[in-house]
């Protein structure tokens, strides 16, 4: 079985043809949708020709299927959404919300935190990951 991305809102899967798709507003009028590659450190992504998205430019991610929001609670510029591997474990993946920051956690529910990407120093906490 392949790796499936789930809105951890309404649990559809939100990734197809090895992308996961998030629909994505920079400003009122600055929406569209962003794909990013589902293997975990790929950072190849592109968007939709109505979002106009720069390097640095913080992104509110949302569910492409029911519309919640993904940002995290409380902490700026992460995301997250929830990974289901082949063998059925489920984890939380945390994005930056920062448009090009190569920045990506995988956290199990033993709350074990594997970093990919570029070391950020500001994320070294895996407790504040979980926040409701
Ligand atoms: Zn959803």
């Amino acid at each position: 079985m392949k790796v499936t991305y789930l809105c951890p809102h309404c649990r559809s899967a939100i990734n197809a043809d090895n992308n996961i798709i998030l629909s994505a507003k920079c400003s009122k009028n600055n929406r569209g949708l962003i794909l990013l590659h589902e293997e975990i450190g790929n950072y190849t992504s592109t968007h939709s020709s109505t979002l106009q998205v720069e390097d640095g430019d913080t992104v509110d991610f949302f569910c492409p299927v029911c519309h919640e929001s993904l940002n995290v609670p409380f902490k700026d510029n992460l995301a997250r959404y929830t990974r289901v591997d082949e063998d059925l474990k489920e984890s939380f993946i945390i994005i930056s919300r920062k448009y090009g920051e190569k920045i990506t956690f995988k956290v199990s529910d033993k709350k074990k935190v594997e970093s990919y990407g570029e070391k950020i120093s500001r994320f070294i906490d895996p407790d504040w990951f979980l926040v409701k």
